[in-house]
């Protein structure tokens, strides 16, 4: 039916962005973690909203304490009683967060940490990773996705490859590394001595095939930052909340000096957050560095953001999402060593990908990505998409699970991905 469906209404005159390959998907419900779209077939859901909808769709406490929310109005400009609480319950989950700042965006929250981190050292430079995603602000797009005009070599810094239409004086102040090379990293460090404000990252790469970090890599970010008093940021807008209540940093026991958050925080509104040490956010909270936005933690959305955090803060939550990602990760390994296809299952339970690799050993770099089969990928994901399980349509992101994800739905995506790979 998709596929009719895709003669019908493919596109609009008046969209400015298009649908995702293989065909656009029209859908009008949701439940838990089943959509249903306008042809009434039913999926369960890996995508969750970009991963925002991370207590999956229409969830009844949500629903109720918004409905709440509206009825009561939605005023804001002056103090609001859910934004005190959000930030307090950011503060008690997260090993780092001291101070907390919000934002709509996860691109507006990095490029609030940004700002803070260069007010506080009074530098500008800022050091980022290839590969790594930080949104769509002018001096961080430079996402390094495989076959983007953007991808470019690190060893030319200065020479940071610009996104068409973005001129070069604003990328200049981003100096790019390769992941987990300590070598580079040091080298990178000492060529920008004194004069970099920040070294961003997202700890587990979630939009690239959710490469992990190597062991020990983060540790060394964390001393390396401290002795050239640097500003470590965390960009955790997928992992925070998600790969447990205190995200990457609580995961891998290395606490940045800021993190950003957005996607789970908000529960699928639009809401965001950067958080982190005292002394760090001070010029910020006393207003010698500045940020704002009209919208920043509106009742509503902190609202949603007050029940996603407090649902996920339950004991065995995450847990239970983990665990329920393990199992498909699992599944999908299982089914690709029968059929002999090279295929890495690459991340956490919570959120993971499958990349085709050559010989299915897991990426460490962004090069190793280049040289991954993404027409299996895509052709994996459409026979997914028949059998149900909807994952993302660029294969470099990945699959989020949802807190209400159930056992026949993992059952049900279990047989999918069998069934997908004999194909
Ligand atoms: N950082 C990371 C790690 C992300 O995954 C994203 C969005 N996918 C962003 C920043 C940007 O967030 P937003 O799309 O909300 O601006």
């Amino acid at each position: 039916a998709q596929e009719s469906l895709a003669g019908g209404i493919s596109s609009s005159s008046r969209l400015t962005s298009t649908g995702p390959h293989p065909y656009p998907l029209y859908m009008v419900s949701g439940s838990g973690a089943r959509i249903r779209d306008v042809d009434g077939n039913e999926y369960v859901d890996y995508l969750l909203s970009y991963g925002s909808a991370v207590l999956g769709h229409a969830h009844p406490e949500l629903t109720e304490a918004l409905t709440a929310v509206l009825h009561t109005g939605t005023m804001f400009g002056t103090c609001n009683t859910p934004e005190v609480e959000l930030a307090e319950l950011i503060c008690d989950m997260v090993p780092g967060a001291e101070l907390v700042r919000f934002a709509n965006s996860g691109s507006e929250a990095v490029q609030g940490a940004v700002r803070a981190a260069r007010g506080y050292t009074g530098r500008s430079k800022i050091l980022k990773f290839e590969g790594h995603y930080h949104g769509w602000s002018d001096t961080l797009a430079i996402s390094n996705r495989p076959g983007a005009p953007e991808a470019g070599p690190y060893a030319a810094p200065h020479a940071v490859p610009h996104s068409p239409g973005i001129p070069a004086g604003i990328v200049d102040d981003v100096v790019v590394c390769p992941w987990n090379d300590a070598v580079a990293l040091r080298a990178l460090l000492d060529a920008h001595r004194g004069e970099l404000a920040a070294v961003i990252c997202e700890p587990i790469v979630a939009n690239n095939a959710c490469t992990m970090p190597a062991p020990g890599y983060l540790d060394l970010l964390r001393e390396e930052c401290t002795a050239r008093g640097i500003v470590l940021i965390f960009d955790e807008v997928c992992t925070g909340f998600r790969t447990g209540p205190g995200g990457a940093q609580a995961l891998f026991g290395v606490v940045p000096d800021l993190a950003v958050y957005s996607k789970a925080l908000g529960g699928g509104l639009p809401i965001a957050a950067f958080a982190g040490q005292r002394h760090v956010m001070e010029p910020l909270a006393q207003g010698h560095v500045k940020h704002g936005g009209t919208y920043n933690a509106s009742p509503l959305c902190a609202t949603s953001a007050l029940v996603s955090l407090r649902h996920l803060n339950q004991p065995g939550v995450t847990k239970r999402i983990d665990e329920s990602g393990r199992r498909l990760m699992e599944a999908i390994r299982r089914a690709a060593h029968d059929r002999r296809i090279p295929c890495s299952v690459q991340g956490v339970g919570a959120m993971f990908q499958t990349v085709f690799t050559a010989d299915g050993t897991p990426t460490r770099q962004y090069r190793d990505l280049l040289h991954t089969d993404q027409a299996r990928y895509h052709a994996f994901r459409h026979e997914l998409l028949k059998r149900g399980i909807h994952t993302n349509a660029y294969g470099m992101a990945c699959w989020f699970v949802a807190a209400t994800v159930t056992e026949d739905d993992l059952d049900a995506t279990c047989e999918a991905v069998t069934e997908a790979f004999g194909v």
